[in-house]
């Protein structure tokens, strides 16, 4: 690997009031962050995914297209926002009577029955994060396609990555389906408008976010992407905006002199905080489990579900298909994520040299499957908004619910929390303290 600095340019990083003089400059190179290992940028095509040699992690997947699309597709993603909540997504017919429910008809039943905790998720994760999302999305994409820097792009850029996964809209697009499913041999369902524009939204964003190059606008708003004070010194990468900082650097300010995002060697007491999550998750996965999530009143019938006898329900029915997805998001994920958490931090205390490409793995799928479990939390939620009609039929939320939220909140954070570079550490013989 060559290690020169060229065409440096001297930066100043302040460290508390003594400003350090350190060199930035640009290079093309990155660093995994999932195992730490440096490696360069080899002519990367537009359409081109980078995968770290060592541990398979995904370092950069490459635009699809051009920005100038994606920002086409972003202000195509503002007006399908409103109008998919706008617009009555879904209709329950059950005799002569009808209930429309928009997609925050949810919310405000939730707030009507002083469920806070679950309405205040809901609405950030379907509502105020997508939102805040799109005009993140204009704020960059609409400027850069005219070349032009405005103020607090870094910030807004820096939320995008961050709060990526917290928006939830494919998961609750997800619930819907689910939903229509099954109330569909009790009442006659049907999709509106606002359900149309609402799918048409979720391809959209997905689209925008694969044609969003992060690398190439963290270039335009800094191109220096490598800072250090000294050329031989150990680098560690910004998991926000991939630059590379100096040891020296890092022990000094723990900032990223591009974006500000903090940076650390590892993870501040990664397994400690990481025991405590999984530990707060583990009690509470069993009153979700124990307690009724649910309850129907039919004509004076009251029936309560727990999660696993809503899925025994389902099967008896028939409906494998939906009891097989809400098995698998309720029951089966959240259980395999602590298992797999709860083995990661062992072997990583025990010092596991072996495995560790497949340790890196298994972290890396319970990131991604982890935000899927929030699907039977907004099925609830669809339920109890749609699901009105008096004497006839109601659905009301039970405490289970916001116990099996809180898991899916902290397994996702639990898993951020785990610094996949310790695993990596045994193997190398690296200590940080
Ligand atoms: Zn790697
Ligand atoms: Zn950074």
């Amino acid at each position: 690997m060559p290690n020169e600095l060229t065409s440096e340019e001297p930066f100043q990083a302040l460290s508390g009031s003594a400003s350090v003089t350190a060199h930035a400059v640009h290079k093309d190179w990155l660093l995994c962050h999932s195992c730490g290992e440096l490696q360069k940028v080899v002519a990367l095509s537009p359409e081109h995914e980078m995968v770290c040699y060592n541990c398979d992690e995904v370092l950069h997947s490459g635009a699809v297209g051009r920005v100038r699309s994606a920002a086409a597709l972003a202000v195509t993603a503002l007006i399908l926002f409103v109008a998919s909540n706008w617009f009555p997504f879904i209709t329950l017919y059950i005799g002569d009577q009808s209930q429309s429910t928009t997609i925050l008809d949810g919310f405000w039943a939730l707030m009507d029955r002083n469920q806070w905790v679950l309405a205040s998720l809901v609405i950030t994760t379907i509502f105020l994060f997508p939102l805040a999302e799109i005009f993140a999305f204009l704020y960059l994409l609409i400027p850069y396609t005219y070349q032009k820097h405005l103020p607090g792009q870094a910030p807004v850029l820096r939320w995008l990555v961050r709060a990526q996964s917290w928006s939830m809209l494919e998961v609750f697009m997800l619930s819907l389906v689910v939903t229509a499913v099954k109330l569909a041999d009790m009442a006659v369902i049907k999709l509106e408008i606002g359900a149309y524009t609402f799918f048409a939204l979720v391809g959209v964003l997905i689209l925008t976010f694969m044609k969003l190059n992060r690398r190439r606008l963290w270039s335009w708003l800094n191109t220096n992407n490598y800072f250090a004070k000294d050329q031989n010194e150990i680098v560690y990468d910004c998991r926000i905006c991939q630059a590379m900082v100096g040891e020296s650097l890092v022990d000094e300010r723990h900032a990223c002199p591009r974006c500000n995002s903090a940076v650390y060697k590892r993870i501040p007491n990664s397994i400690q905080k990481t025991w405590a999550l999984v530990i707060a998750a583990g009690l509470l996965y069993i009153p979700a489990n124990i307690l009724p999530i649910m309850t129907y009143s039919s004509l004076g019938d009251v029936d309560t579900d727990t999660i696993f006898s809503g899925v025994v329900e389902l099967l008896a029915q028939g409906l494998w298909g939906i009891a097989g997805i809400i098995f698998v998001a309720s029951i089966l994920v959240p259980m395999a994520k602590l298992i797999i958490l709860i083995y990661l931090l062992l072997s990583v205390q025990a010092g596991v040299k072996s495995g560790a490409k497949h340790r890196a793995f298994l972290l890396r799928l319970t990131e991604l499957v982890g935000r899927w479990s929030m699907l039977d939390v907004y099925v609830v939620t669809i339920l109890v908004a749609l699901v009105q009609f008096g004497f006839v039929y109601t659905v009301e939320p039970e405490p289970a619910i916001i116990a099996f939220a809180t898991v899916v909140v902290l397994t996702m954070i639990a898993a951020e929390t785990f610094d996949p570079r310790l695993i990596w550490d045994a193997v190398n013989e690296k200590e940080f303290e």
